[in-house]
């Protein structure tokens, strides 16, 4: 009975593995997989993957390029940009998200290909620097690490990176990363104005400790401040660092379909935000119970 129940736990064991498993390997599949580049609005336009998403912000003094993603995907980034008749060498600065290696592993051959200027918010620096060594969560998973890159311009909360007549201004989301970036800017479109946002991450990845995380002692209340953050951004064009926060591929769809607007989503964007805190408030009151 006792053999039997154990062997029933042990083949009930083998199946979650094997769920879980292929769950993140279906997270990641898509990561390295080519998207069609396009233009969301003016100046911005998409150059990612199908599960990463790169920007590319274009002026005649060059461009500025978010996130690098994995070294793998640095020839697909390259490939998008130049399908939009841009080329990869005038991208002069390089910006990222956050820096967790599937928005930051690139950096370095980015640099090394194009020389442009890495821009790093603070809390992140010491991240990318180290290739992701000192990260409070992933610094000993050796798949996590990456080429340390260095850093050309620390960013605080606030900051502008300007080129040409191009204006990003990065705000300080934190929790996911200490340094962990949500970038706004403007475009203008059809005649008028209206604000994009680009938000860095405000999830809770499994296994991160909100109550006693000796490591990162202030992780709750950086993650209260970054809904505080999102909240107060005016947005029009909702973006992120992955595709799956905003619905890249049905957007997309849409826009293929010619609907000029598919990627202008307020309510889509507030709705998201709500989404993610009651995730973390949901997170944070069982971690304080157990
Ligand atoms: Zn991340």
């Amino acid at each position: 009975m006792r053999h039997t129940r154990n062997l029933l736990s042990a083949a009930l064991l083998l199946a979650l593995i094997f769920l879980v498993g292929t769950e993140e390997s279906k997270a990641q599949a898509d990561w390295t997989e080519p998207f069609p580049a396009f233009r969301i609005a003016g100046n911005l336009y998409y150059v990612g993957s199908k599960g990463l998403a790169n920007y590319l912000i274009t002026t005649p003094q060059g461009h500025i390029l978010i996130n690098s993603d994995l070294e793998a995907n640095v020839p697909l980034i390259r490939a998008s940009i130049e399908s939009l008749g841009f080329k990869f060498t005038d991208v002069k600065i390089l910006l990222i998200s956050h820096a967790h290696y599937d928005h930051d592993a690139g950096s370095d051959m980015i640099k090394k290909l194009t020389g442009a200027k890495y821009m790093v918010m603070e809390g992140d620096v010491p991240v990318v620097e180290s290739g992701g060594k000192s990260d409070f969560h992933y610094g000993n998973d050796p798949v996590q690490l990456y080429p340390p890159t260095k850093v050309d311009r620390v960013l605080r909360d606030g900051d502008q990176v300007k080129l040409g007549d191009a204006v990003l201004t990065a705000r300080l989301t934190p929790g996911h990363t200490r340094g962990c970036t949500t970038w706004t800017m403007k475009v203008k479109e059809g005649g008028k104005t209206r604000d994009v946002v680009i938000v860095g991450s405000p999830n809770v990845n499994p296994g991160y400790k909100l109550v006693g995380n000796s490591v990162y002692p202030g992780i709750a209340e950086d993650f209260e401040r970054t809904f505080q953050v999102l909240k107060s951004l005016p947005c029009d064009y909702f973006l992120g660092a992955h595709g799956s926060y905003f619905d890249l591929e049905t957007k997309y769809s849409q826009l293929k379909a010619g609907v000029s607007t598919a990627f202008i989503d307020p309510v889509g964007y507030q709705n998201y935000v709500a989404d993610r805190e009651r995730a973390f408030r949901r997170e944070l009151a069982k971690q304080k119970g157990g």
